[in-house]
């Protein structure tokens, strides 16, 4: 069901309220439905600013921290992007409309089945998913104008680091799974990385290795 133009408004006024400004960005959140992204019991929730819960113990992040994110990422038409942890897909959404091309990695094979089947639905052409542990980058290619990780690090990832185009920006959690953890931007500058710490948030771990059928 989509939204209602109530649910609409208040979607976009929580994204504003929060310091999500960027006009393009808005459009995206605006045009890409969420509640194709959440399923069962709490899609009724789908255009409230808060994480849910998905499949294999994820969650869809909160629309506000999208929208940040991208933001920070200043995305712009010809770039390249790399997402690591597509979960159920929303992000990779938003930066399909805004990128050139998305690559989206997803360590929970079933939840990179359904990201697919949603972007077929949506018509998304310019995303592919890859099922894999993203914490290694995708070498073959690289390199990549902007970086959009949504599971939390301890540091931010060397090779995504060196997957980074000079000029590039990544914005990636930082810091210990069961705390608080800092949103951080880092601008590659040469051979050196420029870090902005943009605020707190709190993600699901980003965890290596592929998950096992069984979920973990
Ligand atoms: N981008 C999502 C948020 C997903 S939550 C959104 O738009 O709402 C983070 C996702 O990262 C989870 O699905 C988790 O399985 C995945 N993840 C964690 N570690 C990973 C890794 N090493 N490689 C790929 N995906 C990973």
């Amino acid at each position: 069901m989509s939204p209602t133009p109530e649910q609409v408004m208040q979607f976009l006024y929580a994204l504003r309220s929060r310091g999500v400004r960027d006009r393009a960005v808005l459009t995206a959140m605006e045009k890409v439905d969420r509640g194709l992204f959440v399923e069962g019991v709490f899609s009724d929730r789908a255009y409230e600013d808060v994480p849910l819960p998905i499949a294999c113990g994820q969650t869809i992040s909160q629309p506000s921290i999208v929208g940040l994110m991208t933001q920070a990422a200043e995305i712009g038409p010809r770039h390249h992007v790399l997402e690591v942890g597509t979960g159920a897909g929303y992000q990779a959404a938003i930066l399909s409309q805004l990128a050139r091309r998305v690559w989206t990695v997803e360590r929970h094979r079933p939840l990179s089945r359904a990201a697919e089947r949603r972007f077929k639905a949506l018509d998304l052409t310019n995303v592919t998913v890859i099922s894999g542990d993203g914490s290694f980058g995708l070498p073959d290619q690289a390199p990549f104008d902007r970086i959009v990780v949504t599971a939390a690090a301890e540091d931010p990832p060397g090779p995504l680091l060196a997957q980074l185009r000079d000029g590039g920006i990544m914005v990636v959690p930082v810091g210990q799974s069961d705390a608080v953890q800092s949103l951080i931007k880092v601008t590659r500058t040469g051979d050196g990385f420029e870090y902005e710490e943009l605020r707190s948030v709190r993600f699901v771990p980003l965890v290596e290795g592929v998950a096992s059928e069984s979920g973990t």
